[in-house]
């Protein structure tokens, strides 16, 4: 799938775990103003790949107030403006998974550009990497595009964040890097991974920072719990759900 839509730089896609849930319905209504039709409450979502990185930037909107956020926009922020005008949709604030240059590079500019919105996460433990973007940038020899970053809001484990009236529980899951979070929609049964887990692998812990053992615990203590049917979108390559991952990925098989 991922390899097949290359060259097309905007992904639209609509996975089934998207529908319209019961709880969602309630979540959304309690977030609309009493005028606005509560049939369809379901999240849309596109995928813009960022930076030399290949980063899956994200949108995510309400599919019936077209309001929605960017998360991890880590460079390229002319073509996450040009996507987000392509969709349609007016974004309320911005979300960070972790503080890695390819995810949160394009923040600052980004936010600036739309009106300063609101950036949410990660976890402060990776406050000082995001500080660091620049530097990192240079070490990887693609200096000058991805700038430093802060936050707004600070996460921690057990937080929710909203988003169009949608929420998300707060995982802290560290080991890819000490401040990821995994942010997960109960009513919609879907999760946005950052680089915790991806389709038929883990994120990178050779990085300074990293544990192994802290990203393994994580997945199998707060992750596979999830859900086998959760869907989600992680910070590169494919979508999964937790089920296949934890059928067939050999980290945690
Ligand atoms: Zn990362
Ligand atoms: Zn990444």
């Amino acid at each position: 799938m991922y390899g097949a839509e290359k060259g097309r730089r905007l992904r639209i896609f609509l996975p089934r775990a998207l529908s319209v849930g019961q709880n969602a319905k309630n979540e959304i209504g309690a977030a609309m103003t009493a005028s606005s039709p509560a049939a369809s409450s379901r999240f849309n979502a596109a995928i813009v790949p960022v930076t030399p990185f290949q980063q899956n930037c994200t949108l995510l909107w309400d599919e019936t107030t077209k309001v929605g956020c960017v998360v991890d926009p880590g460079g390229d922020v002319p073509d996450i403006l040009a996507a987000i005008k392509e969709v349609g949709i007016r974004i309320e604030k911005i979300l960070l998974t972790h503080g890695h240059l390819d995810h949160v590079g394009g923040a600052a500019e980004l936010k600036a550009a739309l009106g300063n919105v609101p950036i949410e996460g990660p976890h402060k433990a990776d406050a000082m990497i995001m500080a660091n973007v620049e530097k990192q940038a240079a070490t990887y020899g693609v200096p000058g595009t991805m700038k430093n970053a802060t936050s707004d809001r600070w996460l921690v484990d057990g937080d929710t964040v909203s988003v169009a009236g949608h929420t998300f529980e707060i995982l802290h899951c560290p080991g890819h890097s000490p401040g990821s979070v995994v942010m997960f929609n109960r009513a919609q049964r879907f999760a946005l991974m950052g680089d915790v887990l991806f389709q038929g692998s883990i994120g990178r812990t050779d990085l300074p920072g990293c544990s192994h053992d802290q990203l393994i615990t994580a997945i199998k203590t707060k992750v596979l719990p999830l859900g086998d049917d959760v869907t989600f979108i992680c910070g590169h390559g494919p979508t999964s759900t937790i089920g296949e991952e934890r059928l067939s990925n050999p980290y945690i098989a």
